[in-house]
């Protein structure tokens, strides 16, 4: 049953790839654990790479349209899907809010999953790539404890690095777990609010191959 869910879901994320490919859209699925920073990430980042590129975003979140009325003050096109209690986003649901969103015209869509480490890294949304966002102030040991998602991860994002001198937070010893866990990840250390490592995370983010 679990595996019959699971093939459906990769079938239908195959599609939603083929249809962004087509259509020339990069999608970008944003994990983390709840209260990471995945909002006000894309908030800096949309506010940043304005008249740059164009952008739209899908929202997660189990219930309240919160996240979405943040990110609609951007100006950008924004969906809202609320998942009812589920704790993570599927293919289907994607594939549903896409149709809602002017692909045609976007560059990047960044999706935010829902805060969870764990399932989102078994159900493929058919994004170009996946983001895992870990904040300071969560504690360096979750890649070690939460591997799997770290392992599909093409970016880890670093964030709140403003707060690191009032955490214990091995910053040094997370890079190297990091490293450990998945040698070919691309990792930023950010802070939403100052800006701070912000330039090479939104190089990556526009010029990144669509593999
Ligand atoms: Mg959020
Ligand atoms: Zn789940």
């Amino acid at each position: 049953m679990a595996q019959d869910l699971l093939k459906a879901n990769k079938d239908l994320a195959q599609q939603n790839r083929e249809l962004f490919q087509a259509q020339g859209v990069k999608v970008v699925n944003l994990i983390s654990s709840p209260g990471s920073g995945k909002t006000s990430l894309l908030e800096t980042t949309l506010a940043l790479l304005w008249g740059h590129c164009r952008m739209g975003v899908i929202e997660g979140d189990i219930s309240t349209t919160r996240d979405a009325e943040r990110i609609a003050g951007q100006g950008v096109p924004v969906v809202q899907i609320n998942t009812g209690g589920l704790c993570h986003l599927d293919a289907r649901m994607v594939e549903r809010a896409a149709q809602e969103l002017p692909l045609g015209d976007l560059d990047v869509v960044l999706i935010e999953n829902v805060g969870n480490l764990v399932c989102p890294a078994s159900f493929d949304l058919g994004e170009a790539c996946k983001v895992v966002l870990l904040s300071v102030t969560e504690g360096s040991d979750k890649p070690a404890k939460y591997p799997k998602v770290f392992q599909q991860a093409q970016a880890v994002v670093i964030s709140k690095v403003d707060l690191l001198p009032y955490t214990d937070f091995d910053l040094a010893g997370c890079l190297e777990e990091l490293k450990q866990i998945n040698p070919r990840l691309h990792v930023f250390t950010t802070s939403a609010k100052t800006q701070a490592g912000f330039s090479p995370w939104l190089a990556w983010l526009q010029n990144t191959e669509v593999p």
